[in-house]
């Protein structure tokens, strides 16, 4: 199979920089894969699992907002902040999805909006992690 760069990079840190043979990955307009070849294009990230083949492999990552860029078999994904799924702090994401739940509940004083990307951060976390912790 035909190889391609993946990088992500979030403003702290250069998660992943290597070559794979595919990439799905978590788009705003759904789940969209890239092989060798794949023709120009430009998407947004939005939380959610993104994951890599390597030599047969499955390996995992948890990306939240940002975009990717795919080009000349390189494919760039910045984002926020984004963690491998052996990394996941599981009790920490739960903690931030039940405090997005409970600011939920209240309905009033409390920017949904920001309740809810919280939310979709936890939730692409404890996806991810279970991967490989199930
Ligand atoms: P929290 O409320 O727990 O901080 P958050 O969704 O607000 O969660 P982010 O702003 O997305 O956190 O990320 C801040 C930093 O913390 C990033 O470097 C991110 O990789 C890291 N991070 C956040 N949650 C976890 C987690 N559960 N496990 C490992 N790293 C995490």
């Amino acid at each position: 199979m035909g190889k391609i760069f993946l990088e992500v990079i979030t403003p702290d840190k250069v998660l992943i920089s290597r070559e794979v043979d595919m990439v799905v990955a978590p788009g705003i307009e759904g789940e969209f894969g890239i092989l060798e070849d794949h023709v120009a294009f430009l998407s947004g990230i939005v939380p959610g699992e993104l994951r890599y083949m390597i030599d047969g492999k499955v390996e995992y990552c948890a990306v939240m907002e940002g975009f990717a860029e795919v080009s000349n078999n390189r494919v760039s994904v910045l984002v926020d902040a984004a963690e491998k799924a052996e990394e996941i702090d599981i009790e920490r994401a739960k903690k931030a999805l039940e405090r997005a739940q409970k600011r939920l509940e209240q309905k009033e004083g409390i920017d949904i909006a920001r309740a809810e990307a919280a939310l979709r951060r936890a939730m692409a976390r404890l996806k991810v992690a279970g991967r490989v912790r199930d």
